[in-house]
């Protein structure tokens, strides 16, 4: 059985693995390494899972990775959340998978060739059904797309879901793991052996396997352990738009405009919109990021490029019908992030570095427990952490990240 609880303060506590971080990854890997076997603890500084980071994400998940290291956790993720209920063993759990595909949609020739050239690497990475829409094509398979659209790659598996409910079936679906709110890891000890305990704001758990899934604070958690990780956090931002305009395609995909980073999708009472900004300074982890005032009205702007509904919508906006949140996205030195042990410190291990963790999430934690339990080899992970070292890490030319 599973729970979660405001723990007392405790003297100590021993577990088989410790996870730092109740986000939807840290959560996910809690489920996987109590499915293999190990009494798990995992502790959340706030008094809920999934409240930093995974709340305000767009909630989307996609095939569509031009990196083969990137494409092995995202396309087994999408069979889990296929799969869902059967893999937590709970019939009655809705993850409301809305599977509308993505669109990386161009009206700009020169980029034609890199949604070929992607195509082609999704091919090759044996993730399928994508496919490249042309014109005509194109444009009576997507209705709403301003005329001067040329080309763009769709899958149709892509989509979004509820990240709270899937954060919450990974805790309920978890044997033998208690999950610890309002609980903050202060230090971790390592003794000769490695990790020895971490030290919370409640008490000492004792455990040899800690894993750190603390989204933006990753670095400051490494930090406890004596690493410094190469993670810069970037503030990103969404804006839901509510409104009822009748023109509105409510059966669109999650689109994406390639020449000016915008995204938008339906969402129930509106949609959701953003841009992600190439040249958005690094910011130091928090949990109260402001919003810019102007976040709104820039997305409307750059969506209504290759959206003309967009601007009867905008005309008719009151500023109640408007809800921008933020968030950060956690980048490594090779845009992936970074899975399994950290190889400094023994029983160290990592599941951080993301901005795509909603995605992510159900391979990830599986691949921390296979790694744990030695059921993977670390010279098989990619995403292992001493990439860096080995001068293996190259940054791909995965669209939108
Ligand atoms: C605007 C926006 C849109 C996004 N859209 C998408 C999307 O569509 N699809 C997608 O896949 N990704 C998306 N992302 C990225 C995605 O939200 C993150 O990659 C993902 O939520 C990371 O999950 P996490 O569990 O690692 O982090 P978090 O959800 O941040 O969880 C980490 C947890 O660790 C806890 N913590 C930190 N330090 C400590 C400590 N010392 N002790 C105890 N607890 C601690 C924090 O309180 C937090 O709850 C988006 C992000 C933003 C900001």
């Amino acid at each position: 059985m599973s729970q979660i609880i405001v723990p007392q303060n405790f003297e100590t506590k021993t577990a088989d693995a410790v996870v730092i971080g109740g986000g939807i990854v840290g959560t996910a890997t809690a489920f996987w390494l109590s499915r293999a076997g190990m009494k798990t603890i995992l502790i959340e500084k706030r008094d809920g899972l999934s409240t930093l980071t995974t709340t305000v994400s767009a909630e989307c998940f996609r095939t569509q990775f031009t990196e083969a290291s990137m494409a092995d956790i995202a396309l087994p993720s999408v069979e889990m959340f296929e799969n869902f209920n059967e893999i937590i063993g709970i019939p009655d759990i809705d993850i409301h998978m809305t599977q509308r595909g993505y669109l990386f949609v161009t009206d700009h020739e020169s980029q034609v060739p890199d949604l070929e050239k992607a195509l082609e690497k999704y091919e090759s990475l044996g993730i399928p059904g994508s496919e490249l829409l042309t014109g005509d094509d194109l444009h009576k398979r997507f209705p709403f797309l301003a005329p001067q659209t040329i080309a763009a790659t769709f899958n149709n598996r892509d989509g979004w879901l509820s990240t709270h409910e899937t954060t919450y079936g990974f805790a309920k679906g978890a044997k033998d793991a208690d999950f610890y709110i309002k609980t903050l890891a202060t230090g971790i000890q390592v003794d000769s052996q490695g990790v020895a305990g971490v030290e919370t704001d409640k008490g000492f758990i004792s455990t040899r396997l800690v894993v750190n899934c603390a989204g933006p604070y990753a670095r400051q958690v490494g930090r406890m352990a004596g690493m410094d990780l190469p993670f810069r956090t970037v503030k990103r931002q969404k804006a839901f738009i509510r409104t009822d305009y009748a023109g509105l395609p409510k059966d669109a995909p999650f689109t994406v405009d390639l020449v000016n980073h915008a995204y938008w999708r339906p969402e129930a009472g509106g949609l959701l919109c953003a841009w992600v900004d190439p040249d958005e300074p690094e910011t130091p982890p928090s949990d109260e990021l402001p919003t810019d005032w102007d976040f709104a009205a820039e997305s409307i702007h750059r969506c209504s490029r290759l959206h003309p509904f967009f601007e009867p919508v905008a005309d008719d906006l009151k500023a109640e019908d408007i809800h921008v949140s933020a968030g950060q996205y956690v980048y490594t030195p090779d845009d992936k992030p970074v899975i399994g042990p950290s190889g400094e410190i023994k029983g160290f291990h990592l599941n951080c570095g993301y901005w795509c963790g909603v995605m992510m999430s159900p391979e990830a934690g599986k691949r921390v427990a296979d790694l744990a339990t030695g059921k993977m080899d670390n010279k098989d992970n990619p995403l292992r952490f001493s990439r860096f070292a080995e001068g293996l890490a190259e940054k791909g030319d995965t669209f939108l990240k």
